[in-house]
């Protein structure tokens, strides 16, 4: 990977568990999915799906956005991928879920970044 971009997602960030009427204490779902998961990609990389633009990622291109053992999508350069077979279903819901959960209702832009995020750069 070349001076790539990549986010971090920030672990420690409080859900938006009042979107979905959560309760207030509950974590995120998926953090143990996005971390680490490199081998866990690979293993599922017929079906994988970003939690951030919600884009299906295509694995060929993923082994150039891998850092620390995680997996970046190649779209919006966050460490939001998941494999479609750890989403319970109704798959899109809950997916969309997730995503209102990590990045509230209007993030949906593969360009911007929010206040609690981080870009690095890596080489
Ligand atoms: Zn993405």
């Amino acid at each position: 990977m070349n001076n790539k971009k990549i986010i971090w997602f920030n672990r420690f960030k409080k859900p938006n568990n009042w979107i979905l009427d959560r309760d207030e204490n509950l974590p995120f779902p998926f953090l143990n999915l996005i971390f680490d998961n490199i081998t866990h990609i690979s293993a599922n990389k017929d079906e994988l799906k970003c939690i951030y633009c919600l884009s299906d990622v295509n694995y060929t291109e993923i082994n150039k956005y891998c850092y620390k053992g995680s997996v970046f999508c190649p779209i919006c350069s966050r460490n939001t991928i998941v494999p479609i077979i750890n989403i319970p279903e109704p798959t899109l819901e809950t997916l969309k879920n997730w995503h209102l959960l990590a990045f509230g209702m209007f993030a949906h832009r593969p360009n911007s970044i929010s206040d609690d995020e981080s870009e690095y750069e890596i080489e």
